[in-house]
């Protein structure tokens, strides 16, 4: 199947409330022109080093977004450019952002993962932790970073209903944030959730952006 035709399908299943954001990490320039030419401007990488390359070369008016593990000594590389960072997972990342997002006057948005899976390797804050940090109140002297919402991965697992459970935990959360801490913000509005195998599921329970590689893409050669 044709990149083309493989978006073609998924889109039928995407509302237009919701983003695509196509994750093209391990995969040529050469596939993601061809999501281009479809039409596709969002996509996602999980590399410092492979998302600057792909910046530099491909067209400029592609939304880059930084789905993976940022490293904070990494964060200088991509902040002039990226629209999005999805998995902020701790305070001190999040402080680093806001840093260097300050020395070139530009205010990054950003997502905090939050951690709903069972598995113990996936990183993000808990909900205990989240709240803890909002709490806190110090993330509101950070002027040059824009919360916009939360981010988080299904366990990856065959039973439905689980997957479905962790992100309806995941929308009471985001409900949750929203009322308590930033109803004066309207850009906080995005529940990032949702992958190739679950991203029904994610819609379903209220997800606004699904990050889809290998459904877009076909298998990736790591
Ligand atoms: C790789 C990746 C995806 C895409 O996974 P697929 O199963 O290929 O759709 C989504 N989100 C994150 C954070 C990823 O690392």
């Amino acid at each position: 199947m044709s990149i083309q035709t493989n978006l073609q399908s998924l889109r039928e299943h995407i509302p237009t409330h919701v983003q695509l954001v196509c994750v093209s990490k391990f995969h040529s320039n050469e596939v993601i022109q061809e999501a281009y030419d479809a039409g596709e401007r969002i996509f996602g990488e999980n590399k410092v080093q492979e998302l600057c390359t792909k910046f530099d070369t491909l067209p400029k008016d592609i939304q880059w977004h930084y789905i993976g593990h940022l490293q904070s000594n990494k964060v200088k590389y991509i902040v002039p450019f990226v629209t999005l960072i999805h998995g902020v997972d701790s305070f001190k990342l999040l402080h680093e952002i806001d840093k260097s997002a300050a020395k070139i006057n530009k205010k990054v948005k950003c997502l905090l993962q939050v951690h709903i899976a069972s598995e113990e390797t996936k990183f993000g804050f808990s909900a205990d932790e989240l709240m803890e940090m909002l709490q806190s109140g110090s993330w509101k002297s950070l002027l040059n970073v824009n919360i916009c919402g939360i981010m988080g991965m299904a366990t990856f697992t065959d039973d439905k209903n689980q997957i479905r459970n962790e992100f309806r935990t995941l929308k009471m959360l985001f409900d949750k944030m929203k009322s308590t801490f930033f109803d004066q913000n309207p850009d906080f509005s995005e529940l990032s959730m949702g992958m190739s195998d679950d991203f029904r599921i994610a819609i379903e329970e209220g997800s606004t952006m699904v990050r889809i590689g290998s459904a877009v893409f076909g298998v990736r050669n790591y």
